[in-house]
């Protein structure tokens, strides 16, 4: 039997945290990651038979009972998870009745899951609606997007189509666009249902003026995801700092023959 700590799954965490903190995505303890895991994922460790500790979730988890979540530390910083990920990451299961998690594994010095783990925990009960696959929520600072947020309106269609439009790959990998909520406060149970209301269309939910909240099937997709929607806010940025003007660019027709090509379906809401 093998131990918890040398998992793929904590090995992977580590991973996208180091990357993510290199892309300058998260100063400080900046972002937080969860990744769902079945009973069977963690059924070959041997470490994980007793409770440690039970957390107080603050809301009703109840449709994702009995599934589990390895979670970034609250006050944690990426730059170190790759170094003490027993400290910083900690593996818990929603109790039976939902208002609870149990800590299996990690935090060993005593720490907390994210602030944000309530909004985590209901965007995957929404993604779990659309897609029984999808097993990752990532929250971080694109500094790109977050300016965006400043010098754009703020409305899904307008900065979709923007997005879209600031190189070929943004249709094919986000095809529904993006959604965006009004700025809120972090770490509440507003922002949280705000986002999960909009993660039943959109895989990447902008939060102005802060950040992103991203999800998808493995860390690597979800990841890439927030990295493409991010460099396509880089290159709006880049064009401002060529002098803003745009003397050509994809056109609605190219974006429907991209479309085409790839087979995706563009959001008809923002493309007709
Ligand atoms: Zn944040």
């Amino acid at each position: 039997m093998t131990s918890f700590s040398d998992s793929k799954y904590v090995q992977k965490v580590c991973e996208i945290t180091q990357a993510s903190y290199q892309e300058g995505w998260d100063e400080r303890n900046g972002g937080n990651v969860s990744l769902r895991l079945t009973a069977d994922d963690v059924s070959e460790f041997s470490d994980l038979n007793h409770v440690k500790r039970t957390l107080d979730l603050g809301f009703d988890a109840s449709a994702l009972a009995g599934e589990y979540f390895l979670v970034t530390a609250t006050g944690r910083y990426f730059r170190n998870v790759i170094h003490q990920p027993n400290l910083d990451l900690g593996l818990v299961r929603i109790t039976s009745d939902g208002q609870h998690a149990d800590l299996l594994w990690g935090y060993d010095d005593g720490a907390q899951p994210t602030s944000e783990f309530p909004s985590h925990l209901m965007s995957h009960i929404e993604r779990l609606k659309v897609d029984a696959n999808q097993r990752v929520v990532m929250h971080c600072h694109p500094t790109n997007l977050i300016a965006l947020s400043f010098t754009h309106e703020l409305n899904e269609k307008s900065i979709s189509l923007l997005l879209w439009k600031m190189q070929a790959e943004s249709l094919v990998v986000f095809p529904e666009g993006i959604g965006v909520v009004p700025y809120m406060t972090p770490g509440t149970n507003e922002i949280g249902q705000a986002t999960a209301t909009k993660m039943h269309d959109f895989r990447v939910v902008m939060w102005p003026h802060h950040g992103v909240f991203g999800t998808g099937t493995t860390l690597d997709e979800t990841f890439g995801l927030i990295e493409t929607v991010e460099k396509a806010a880089t290159i709006y940025s880049q064009i401002g700092a060529q002098g803003g003007q745009i003397k050509q660019s994809i056109t609605d027709d190219q974006l429907r023959d991209l479309a085409k090509s790839f087979q995706v379906t563009a959001n008809p809401h923002f493309l007709s």
